[in-house]
């Protein structure tokens, strides 16, 4: 089945490396986030990419795929360099797309 992928948001290598996901506390104590993480270099050698290989970029690719998150913790996109270049704070939703899907 195709991707659907943000047009506001490119998934790119470059992007997924800048993206703070795999540092926010939101998905800190995910185990599904840390297994993940644990391939993410044979991940980041796919082309294309895959949204359920990576675990972060949503404000790209969508709702996170992992199902053990806690949005009661603080998301770190307004601090986020992607977030920043996007304008991403004139859009919705604004933060969490983890959990709100992808940026418009
Ligand atoms: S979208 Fe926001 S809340 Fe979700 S993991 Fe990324 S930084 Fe954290
Ligand atoms: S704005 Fe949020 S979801 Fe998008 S790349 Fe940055 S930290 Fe990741």
């Amino acid at each position: 089945m195709a991707q659907i992928i943000s047009s506001k948001v490119s998934f790119t290598k470059e992007n997924v490396s800048l993206c703070m996901c795999p540092q926010c506390p939101v998905q800190g104590a995910s185990k599904c986030v840390k297994g993940k993480m644990s391939s993410i270099a044979k991940a980041l050698e796919r082309q294309p990419l895959k949204r359920e290989d990576i675990p972060g970029i949503y404000c790209s690719t969508g709702t996170a795929t992992c199902r053990d998150l806690d949005p009661s913790q603080y998301c770190m996109c307004a601090d986020c360099p992607v977030f920043n270049q996007n304008n991403l704070a004139s859009g919705q939703p604004v933060g969490y797309y983890c959990r709100d899907g992808m940026a418009k």
